[in-house]
């Protein structure tokens, strides 16, 4: 058979168990973010594609080349998000969350959509979970923000991952190093890929951020930017390092590390694994203390972080040795297998007695009973319990249990205790 229809390039199912896995990962986030005050938030995937402009950044790879943008009928330009913070920045300022108590922190979960080239690791829709914090500009956020993506990367048993820590500076400082940056470039203007060409006058910072070979080896001996900022930036920064080594939360000081985003400022972390091949990036995020009054808030500092679902799954499915993997692929507990229709009409009946209990099960509505204890069988379930006309009569139902190979017969009342 051939489907006449399959999903997109790059957009794709997530069918169980895997989405069990992913369930375990969301609870988890849910679990060690909840008690450091992040509460749920749900944006819409879809915003005036001007948002994301204004953000994210023209010279960005995302805007340049991966948004999926159109008019819609009322002739407005839209786009699927790209990303999660634009969306919740313009949340916080069009609700006027500023008037609630700082800090507001959130957590996310949902689809992203970039068009990007497909491949291990790199899909057009991907999900992401992530959290922002606003109203808090001391380094102790940092620290407490980028600590709590680390324990929940240890909650999901996530190993083999890096914390890498820069500070790309602010709106004093930056503007001098872009400076600098230019200046070094400019004799190795034409070695420089296209699209760097194209960086190199809309903003230098993101040739920083290239993944072409040639480009990473002009780059190397490029100024970097913590020898240019200013003392504010330079104490923040330090106030962070001590807060994390005070927490003993290991990184590395990554000074090349620039991050794909026009809005950050300051802080800017990435958590790298070693499992992943060229997509080696499972979470990242940063500072962006300018981004809400860029959108008409008031001047609020904030930071945030996202991480990839699709990588989270995938590394812990390839370190995973066992099934433990997938903690949502249940087999039924009880099969209910019936012959004739007055037994379905109770096998459905006690079916919801049970699964009201929790219990997981199936009913074999029709066919010899050889062939529903096959089915039972194969469906993996722990037990078989029959409903035949003798059941019926006596109120008595004999099951099996599938595992040990013991069987019994227990009255219609205990069946619930009994399993
Ligand atoms: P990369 O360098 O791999 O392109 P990025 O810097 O563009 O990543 P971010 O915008 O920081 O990624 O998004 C945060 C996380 O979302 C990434 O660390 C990664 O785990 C995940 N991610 C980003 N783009 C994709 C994609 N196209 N497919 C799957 N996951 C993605
Ligand atoms: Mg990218």
């Amino acid at each position: 058979m051939k489907p006449r229809f399959t999903a997109l390039k790059g957009v794709s199912d997530v069918l169980p168990p895997e989405t069990g896995l992913w369930r375990k990962i969301e609870n988890a986030a849910c679990e060690v973010m909840g008690p450091y005050g992040y509460d749920e938030i749900k944006p819409p995937v879809m915003e005036q594609t001007e948002l994301f402009l204004r953000s994210i950044g023209d010279s960005s790879d995302i805007v340049a080349k991966e948004m999926y943008s159109f008019t819609d009928k009322g002739g407005r330009n839209v786009s699927l998000r790209p990303e999660g913070t634009a969306s919740i920045v313009r949340a916080y300022v069009e609700h006027n969350l500023s008037l609630r108590p700082a800090p507001q922190k959130f957590l996310y979960f949902g689809p992203m959509f970039r068009y990007e080239r497909p491949q291990k690791g790199r899909q057009r829709q991907f999900y992401q979970l992530g959290a922002e914090c606003f109203g808090v500009a001391d380094p102790g956020i940092d620290a407490e923000m980028i600590t709590m993506l680390v324990s929940f990367l240890e909650k999901i048993g996530l190993k083999g991952v890096s914390l890498e820590i820069n500070s790309i500076g602010c709106k004093e400082c930056r503007p001098a190093f872009k400076e600098n940056l230019k200046a070094f470039f400019t004799p190795h203007l034409d070695s420089l890929c296209p699209d760097c060409q194209r960086r190199y006058e809309q903003n230098p910072l993101r040739i920083l951020d290239c993944k072409v070979e040639r480009c990473i080896q002009i780059r190397q001996n490029a100024p970097l930017i913590s020898e240019t900022l200013c003392q504010d930036c330079k104490d923040h920064f330090s106030g962070l390092i001590g807060l994390l080594d005070a927490m003993g939360t290991s990184y590395f000081f990554n000074p090349h590390m620039v991050r794909g985003l026009d809005y950050y400022t300051r802080t800017v972390f990435e958590v790298k694994s070693e499992g992943l091949g060229a997509q080696n990036a499972v979470a990242a995020g940063g500072r962006y203390d300018l981004l809400v009054s860029e959108f008409g808030g008031p001047d609020t500092p904030a930071i945030g972080f996202a991480a990839g679902m699709e990588r989270l799954a995938m590394l812990l499915k390839e370190a995973a040795t066992g099934e433990e993997v997938f903690p949502g692929a249940a087999s039924p507990a009880i099969f209910i297998a019936t012959l004739g229709k007055e037994a379905a009409t109770e096998a459905l009946k006690i079916a919801s007695r049970l699964r009201a209990a929790g219990k997981r099960v199936e009913i074999g509505w029709s066919g010899s009973l050889k062939s529903q204890m096959r089915k039972a069988d194969k469906s993996g379930a722990g037990h078989v319990v029959m409903i035949g006309e003798d059941e019926l009569k006596t109120g008595k139902f004999k099951w099996k249990n599938l595992k040990d190979g013991s069987s019994g017969e227990t009255a219609k009342e205990e069946l619930l205790a009994k399993f």
